[in-house]
């Protein structure tokens, strides 16, 4: 047990950590309240903080009381209460998505009966890594909605980064403070090198920025709090989880009839935050499974070999595919640009039109 809880009976404990577990989920839907209006009024370069929220329909102002996380969506049945015009869903499923992963990082380094029974306990992480979950969540979504990642979370997360492993090296397991700068700093650079490395390389086989410079300082984020080990993990999951997102675009295309070039444009945003969020509640478990794995492999040598050499066959044949069908595509677009130049210009300003959102 903590020490400021010495002297508190178990069953009062367990009743302060079911209230302490009440305020982090409000926490969160509260920030992730916030979030919602990061996404929108960032990329427009709007100030966060004022106007105060209000219906994009008809203009009016949302009262306090209709402004709470997740329950007025579902009170009012997603509908402005003044003009009913309709509001995303998106917005409760942020708060709540926010909410749970709040708790997440409570749970995992703080709570168990707050804190005692917890083995990997270190409480002062917490608000870093809810600093991280939230950052994660507004990039992915404005990678989404605009396919920009914002330099304030990456460059900036980087050098907040490098303080916060100075001052608690153990967020790096360490106890010296320039081994926590040290080994935040490597990670950096290992992932800033090689991000660039794959986006040099990707710039050359898919005739476009598959892995923009975006990807990469974000990816220096990811080295920074995860080390070079963390960070190799979650390149290699998020190209996992990117190829897995691009087959369900194609598939969702072809059920609905819709033809493949919004394929091409996936952002790979996604895919890496949900990847580096996978690394940060995930990595002894991911470890242990990978030692587990290993032991696996060299004790049946040949039946491993049998089945996974299929997939990796029908993984690359899928990458080449795409590949193929990306540059196909460049290509025409290439030459479609050179053809009509001036011609293109009304219909980008028209669908720019058509996008009005509604929140
Ligand atoms: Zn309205």
């Amino acid at each position: 047990m903590a020490d400021f809880l010495i002297g508190l009976s178990e069953e009062d404990a367990t009743f302060l950590a079911r209230v302490m577990i009440g305020f982090v989920v409000c926490l969160g839907a509260i920030i992730g309240s916030f979030l919602n209006v990061c996404i929108y009024r960032i990329p427009m370069e709007l100030s966060v903080s004022r106007p105060r929220s209000h219906c994009f329909s008809c203009g009016k102002t949302i009262p306090w009381y209709h402004n709470i996380p997740v329950l007025t969506w579902f009170i009012l049945r997603g509908k402005c209460s003044n003009c009913k015009a309709p509001s995303s869903f998106r917005y409760p499923a942020i708060e709540a998505l926010t909410a749970i992963l709040f708790l997440a990082v409570f749970q995992m380094w703080g709570n168990p009966a707050l804190f005692g029974l917890n083995p990997l306990s270190v409480p002062e992480l917490i608000p870093f890594f809810w600093l991280f979950v939230a950052s994660t969540v507004v990039n992915v979504m404005i990678d989404i909605d605009h396919r920009i990642l914002l330099d304030r979370i990456s460059l900036g997360g980087t050098l907040f980064t490098f303080a916060v492993s100075t001052a608690f090296p153990i967020l790096h397991g360490c106890t010296l403070w320039y081994d926590g700068l040290l080994t935040s700093f490597y990670g950096a650079l290992a992932g800033f090198g090689i991000g660039f490395a794959i986006a040099f390389m990707g710039e050359r086989i898919f005739l476009q920025d598959a892995f923009g410079f975006g990807d990469v300082k974000w990816m220096m984020l990811f080295g920074a709090i995860f080390g070079w080990q963390g960070l190799l993990w979650i390149l290699l999951m998020s190209s996992f989880i990117g190829l897995l997102m691009g087959a369900g675009v194609l598939l969702y295309n072809r059920i609905k009839g819709l033809a493949d070039e919004q394929a091409v444009a996936i952002p790979f945003g996604p895919a890496l935050g949900t990847a580096a969020l996978l690394w940060l509640f995930w990595s002894r478990v991911i470890l242990k499974t990978c030692i587990a794995l290993r032991d696996w492999v060299l004790m049946h040598e040949q039946g491993f070999l049998m089945g996974f050499i299929p997939v990796l066959l029908l993984m690359s044949g899928w990458l080449i595919f795409r590949i193929r069908m990306i540059r196909k595509y460049n290509r025409e677009l290439m030459e479609a640009s050179e053809d009509e130049v001036t011609e293109s210009r009304p219909t980008a300003e028209a669908n720019v039109e058509q996008e009005t959102p509604h929140a």
